[in-house]
C-alpha cells in the first residue's frame, strides 16, 4: 500500500525543551497507527504539526502528497481532528453543534442535513441528537467529537488520546468504532495514546520517548523481537535497554 503521511526529520523546540527530536516515520494509505509514549514524549506536539496547527522547526510533512507549509489548506481538506478537549459548545444541542461546523464547509441546507446525518451515524450518536452536548457522558462526547471531525468527509483521521479519561467500558466503545471507520470507510487513522493495551490493535505502532523513536513496527514485529507476549513487555525492554522513558 502507499504512503499517505511521510514525516522526515521533524524537530521542534519550545525555548530550551526539544519536544521533537529529529522524527521520521511513515504512514499507509488505510492505516490504523499509533504513536505511543508518555506523558511528555512529543505525541500532542507531533499531532499539531502533522495537522498544520503548528510550524516545525525543521524536517518536511507531506500529507496525501501535499507538503505542510506550502499546501496547508488542501491538507485541511483531507484531515478531520479530534482534539484532547472539545470544542463544541456545550450549551448547544448534538445537532446544532454539528450544523454549524458544517456550515463552514457547504452552503445547501440540505447538504448541510445530509452530512450531519452521515457523520452522526457514522459514530451511532442518533439518540441523542437532540441532547445538548454539555449533558452527554464522557463516552457520548467523544462520539459527538469524532462526528464533528468526520463532517467534510477527511480521508485521514487524527486523533490524540481519544480515549483519555473515559471508563473501561467506553475506551472499549471508541475503540470498536475507531476500528469500524477504518474497515467500512477505509479512512487512514493516526491516533496517539500511552494505553499500550490500546495500541495492540493498531497496524502500525511508533514508540515515541522524549521526542525520538525509541521502537517501531507491528504489535506482532515487536513481540517477536523481544520474544514477549504483550506490548507491556517490550515497553519495559525498550526502557531498559535504551534508557529511555525514564
Ligand atoms: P505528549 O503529547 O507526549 O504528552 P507534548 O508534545 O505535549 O507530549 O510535549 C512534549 C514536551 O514539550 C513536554 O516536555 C512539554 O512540557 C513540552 N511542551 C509542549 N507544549 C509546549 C508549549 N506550548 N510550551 C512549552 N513547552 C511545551
Amino acid at each position: 500500500m502507499s504512503d499517505i503521511m511521510e514525516v522526515s526529520h521533524l524537530k521542534k523546540s519550545y525555548r530550551e525543551t526539544e519536544a521533537v527530536r529529529d522524527l521520521s516515520f511513515h504512514v499507509k494509505k488505510g492505516e490504523l497507527f499509533s504513536l505511543l509514549g508518555p506523558n511528555g514524549a512529543g505525541k500532542s506536539t507531533t499531532i499539531d504539526i502533522l495537522c498544520t496547527l503548528l510550524k516545525p522547526d525543521g524536517g518536511e510533512v507531506k500529507i496525501n502528497g501535499c507538503m505542510a507549509g506550502k499546501e496547508d489548506l488542501q491538507i485541511k481538506k483531507d484531515i478531520g481532528i479530534v482534539f484532547q478537549d472539545s470544542i463544541l459548545d456545550g450549551s448547544l444541542t448534538v445537532r446544532e453543534n454539528l450544523n454549524l461546523r458544517a456550515k463552514l464547509y457547504m452552503k445547501k441546507k440540505s447538504r448541510i442535513q445530509q452530512d450531519v446525518h452521515e457523520a452522526i451515524l457514522a459514530v451511532s450518536a442518533m439518540e441523542y441528537i437532540d441532547r445538548p452536548y454539555g449533558k452527554l457522558s464522557g463516552g457520548q462526547r467523544r462520539r459527538v467529537d469524532i462526528a464533528r471531525a468526520l463532517i467534510h468527509k477527511p480521508k485521514i483521521l487524527f486523533l490524540d488520546e481519544p480515549t483519555a479519561g473515559l471508563d473501561p467500558q467506553a475506551r472499549q466503545d471508541i475503540w470498536k468504532m475507531i476500528l469500524h471507520l477504518k474497515e467500512e470507510r477505509k479512512m487512514t487513522i493516526l491516533l496517539t495514546t500511552h494505553y499500550m493495551e490500546e495500541a495492540t490493535v493498531s497496524d502500525r505502532i511508533v514508540m515515541l520517548d522524549h521526542g525520538v523513536v525509541a521502537e517501531s513496527g507491528t504489535p506482532a514485529e515487536l513481540k517477536e523481537k523481544y520474544q514477549v507476549n504483550t506490548l507491556d513487555e517490550v515497553f519495559l525492554k525498550v526502557a531498559k535497554s535504551e534508557g529511555v522513558f525514564a
